[in-house]
């Protein structure tokens, strides 16, 4: 897994490291899925990268700052499977904005609104 830039001191970052992969390959197991290193970067990112709703060019850009690595295409595919299981919540946002978006967050949290900003299309 890789070492990640954020959250932290570098101290702790391998301890930070090593309590992603164990809690995503739980995670991943209890839903049937393989803890391939793509679904492991997938979880990892949007557990640690602020903000919470991230778009998939954000999540590819954040994966190829880590020092582990997978195809995008692969990177993309594990997002989609993660969707499609459940274990990441997908928001479409269509209005205020000339092309359909989507954002992903961890499906960790009870159901809640969201604020979409037309301006800076930061959503909260
Ligand atoms: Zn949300």
């Amino acid at each position: 897994m890789p070492i990640p830039r954020r959250p932290g001191p570098e101290t702790s970052a391998y301890a930070v490291v090593e309590e992603d992969r164990i809690w995503a390959t739980e995670l991943l197991r209890k839903s049937g899925l393989s803890p391939t290193p793509a679904n492991q970067l997938v979880l990892h990112i949007l557990r640690r990268c602020p903000p919470r709703h991230l778009t998939v060019d954000r999540l590819c850009a954040v994966m190829l700052t880590l020092q582990e690595k997978v195809p995008v295409s692969t990177f993309r595919s594990a997002l989609y499977q993660l969707a499609d299981a459940g274990l990441v919540g997908r928001v479409k946002i269509e209005r205020g904005i000339p092309r359909a978006r989507h954002y992903y967050e961890l499906a960790d949290h009870p159901p809640h609104f969201h604020f979409f900003c037309t301006q800076c299309h930061a959503l909260e």
